[in-house]
């Protein structure tokens, strides 16, 4: 099956992304084979890594996933709209003070972040006369969100600050999950394990993409993966294990041949030796594509250089490479897919596939395969 979906007719817009469901769901089904114990769910925060939430989670439900996560209550109100109540979502940033009673009436589990996210959860569960679930994040050493020690210790201390908690997951969040030999993972790996034994007995989570490839030891109960559903590699500078979800298509808008030494682009940058044929794509920076991103296009494997800066609508190609009359006005030619991973555009800009697939345009005419 194939449909289409977006802002965007597709006889208008500048470029297509198209997004392979089937992928996602082969990816998801990768990782669940890694687990050595535990289930999986999938992270769809970001409007799925910017892939789209709901078309994501739907095709993920197929495969038996039960289990969501998304940063933000509206992010979470919105899956549940689309997804209904069969599915756990999970807020991972926590409910911002006075979103409490919507984020109940929607069903969400926020993460609990700190004792005062966990206080303005309870007084909830009390207005409501309820217990409300929860989860409860515990820094094991990122420092980034999550209780510190000594706010798990006064949990110890006090067992009656858990009251109207229905505790469904204790959970932590790996910093250096992407370096296998890093002394970080074993640590957090460690504080994890004593902080957890202090609580409650919950369902525990731990391990992120990365993080399901440092060893059964990190699954737990519950697997977090995002990235790698999307395609991103999870073990960088290993080969990827998982399949390439999208490809991105630029149109030509013009073509033009140019004399020796003219100049092509802001700055005028780069300049033409003679005789140079060039194609002018309808994709730039406002599209997600960093002036410093991968600088070469395909068109049927012929690799074609950008010629000059990235602008903000548009860039130029130089398509001498192939021969004349090749490419015309209305023709594609490939950003992201076989020849160009996601990984490689971000590697050229200084970023990770994490950046470039959350940035992706929202001009873009989108297209869902193999939902
Ligand atoms: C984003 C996020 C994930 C998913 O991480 P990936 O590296 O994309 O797999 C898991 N857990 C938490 C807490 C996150 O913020």
């Amino acid at each position: 099956m194939q449909d289409s979906f977006g802002p965007q007719d597709v006889n208008q817009a500048g470029a297509i992304l198209s997004i392979d469901l089937g992928a996602i769901r082969e990816n998801y089904r990768i990782l669940r084979s890694r687990l050595t114990r535990g289930r999986c769910a999938a992270v769809v925060k970001a409007n799925g890594y910017g892939l789209g939430a709901t078309r994501v989670a739907k095709a993920l439900v197929e495969d038996g996933c039960d289990t969501f996560f998304v940063a933000h209550v509206a992010e979470g109100i919105e899956l549940e709209r689309s997804i209904g109540r069969d599915v756990a979502i999970y807020v991972l940033n926590g409910v911002p003070p006075g979103a409490e009673t919507q984020c109940a009436a929607a069903g969400l589990i926020p993460v609990l972040n700190s004792t005062e996210q966990l206080q303005a959860w309870r007084a909830a569960a009390r207005r409501l006369a309820k217990p409300l679930p929860a989860a409860l994040q515990i820094d094991s050493g990122m420092s980034r969100l999550g209780l510190a020690p000594s706010e798990v210790d006064a949990i110890t201390a006090d067992p009656a600050s858990l009251d109207g908690i229905d505790l469904k997951l204790v959970m932590s969040h790996l910093a250096c999950a992407d370096e296998p030999d890093s002394p970080a993972n074993a640590l957090q790996l460690r504080n994890f394990e004593a902080l957890r034994a202090k609580l409650p007995s919950a369902p525990a989570s731990l391990a992120n993409s990365s993080g399901i490839f440092l060893g059964g030891g990190f699954h737990f109960d519950l697997a977090r993966p995002g990235a790698a559903l999307y395609g991103v590699n999870p073990t960088p500078g290993k080969p990827n294990p998982m399949r390439q979800v999208v490809s991105l298509a630029a149109k030509v808008i013009q073509t033009r041949t140019l004399e020796a030494g003219a100049g092509v682009g802001y700055g005028h940058s780069y300049r033409a030796a003679g005789g140079l044929s060039v194609a002018t794509i309808s994709l730039g920076y406002a599209d997600g594509w960093p002036r410093h991103a991968a600088s070469r296009a395909f068109h049927d494997g012929v690799p074609l250089p950008f010629a000059g800066r990235v602008s903000m609508d548009s860039i130029v190609l130089d398509i001498s490479a192939l021969p004349p009359g090749t490419l015309g006005t209305g023709d594609t030619v490939e950003l992201i897919g076989a020849h160009q991973t996601v990984d490689e555009v971000a590697a050229q800009a200084g970023t990770i596939g994490y950046e470039i697939l959350t940035g992706l345009g929202s001009r873009f005419h989108r297209i869902y395969e193999g939902g």
